[in-house]
């Protein structure tokens, strides 16, 4: 299908006097935002607009009863300096599952990829170059009903925004097994990316940090045995050569990079186990001296490697980090895969579409 979308440009582009050297995660945001209105039963008025704040209504619905999704994605300068994005198609689907979840209205895929492709296409200069710096996509969805009854909004508005991010240095991090909070529960809404996991997550993540531990890893109630994901990535385990990763129930969220570390490493014919995996396989492997890493993934640092693991009164130190060949090798490849260094076999990079009204 083809959308229309009205494009108004800012008058004085910001990126010129931005210090690229310089970029501190989530606060710098690029010159223009994609917005489109649901009301009626239709995505209507799709459009490019300068950044800018939104009025709300104090009723509208999302500050009430929380039908907030969103994704998290990045468009890269490869080595030929052409901007490209890595697989958008999958946020564009995941997006519409969270949607489904929290009772919101898909967006069809291709209006959420026109939007992606022209509004990168036309702030392409806020994609810094500097080696694995990003542009960082936020794309959202939120309930705009002016309604305090309680029942799905009739209407919502999704928004496109991007900040430029630095390099993501990720130093090892501690793990902090949580047995008293979950972040999500068969049946619930864990497998979104809903706000609201955000919001319930946050405490623990406090009174773990209060500990000193850089991160929660989630276990599934009710016996706090199964092992869920860590903080808001997902979790690997190397165990005596072995690569382990939870398998997704309903309370997992699925996250791209996940999907593509198993791709790469059953393509090297390594063995992957999407299994459930408990704390005493963990204790037991430790014990055993198979333990041999153990990782987080995600968008913003593609592999986390962690240093330690408290369960209870144990404290587990896994072997140092910098011969976990696992986590260095998915690491790379995905890296040197995005900038073109090595071929992307998988079809994993999109270039995006610059149209000749952005560089107008
Ligand atoms: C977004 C997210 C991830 C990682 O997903 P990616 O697609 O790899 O970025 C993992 N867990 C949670 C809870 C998330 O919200």
């Amino acid at each position: 299908m083809n959308y229309n979308i009205s494009i108004t440009k800012v008058k004085q582009p910001k990126y010129k006097s931005l210090d690229f050297n310089d970029l501190p995660f989530g606060r710098i945001f690029s010159d223009h935002m994609f917005v489109a209105d649901y009301c009626d039963g239709n995505w209507q008025n799709p459009r490019i607009i300068p950044f800018e704040p939104i009025a709300m209504h104090p009723a509208s619905m999302v500050l009430h009863y929380g039908q907030a999704i969103f994704e998290g994605m990045k468009a890269f300068k490869n080595k030929q300096g052409e901007p490209v994005f890595f697989r958008p198609e999958m946020h564009a689907k995941r997006i519409n599952a969270s949607a489904q979840r929290l009772c919101m209205p898909t967006i069809p895929e291709d209006l959420f990829l026109e939007g992606l492709h022209q509004l990168i296409g036309i702030d392409h200069n806020w994609i810094p170059t500097t080696e694995n710096s990003a542009l960082y996509i936020r794309p959202f969805m939120i309930a705009t009903d002016e309604f305090l009854g309680v029942r799905p909004s009739e209407t919502y508005k999704f928004i496109i925004f991007t900040c430029p991010v630095g390099a993501y240095y990720s130093k090892p991090v501690s793990l902090y097994a949580e047995q008293h909070y979950v972040r999500a529960v068969n049946g619930g809404v864990g497998e979104a990316k809903a706000a609201g996991n955000y919001a319930a997550s946050l405490l623990p993540a406090k009174l773990a940090q209060e500990k000193g531990y850089d991160q929660v890893m989630w276990l599934a109630a009710p016996d706090f045995k199964q092992v869920q994901e860590v903080g808001t990535m997902n979790i690997f385990f190397v165990i005596d050569g072995k690569v382990i990763t939870p398998k997704t129930d309903g309370a997992i969220l699925k996250g791209i990079t996940r999907d593509s570390i198993i791709t790469l490493l059953k393509d090297k014919g390594i063995e992957v186990l999407e299994q459930h995996v408990t704390i005493d396989d963990i204790l037991d492997a430790h014990q055993k001296g198979t333990l041999q890493e153990c990782f987080g993934s995600g968008t913003a640092a593609v592999v986390s490697p962690v240093h330690t693991i408290i369960i209870g009164e144990q404290k587990l130190v896994l072997p140092d980090v910098e011969n976990a060949k696992i986590a260095t090798f998915t690491k790379s490849t995905i890296e040197k895969i995005r900038s073109g260094e090595i071929e992307d076999t998988f079809n994993w990079i999109q270039p995006v579409r610059i149209l000749e009204q952005s560089l107008a």
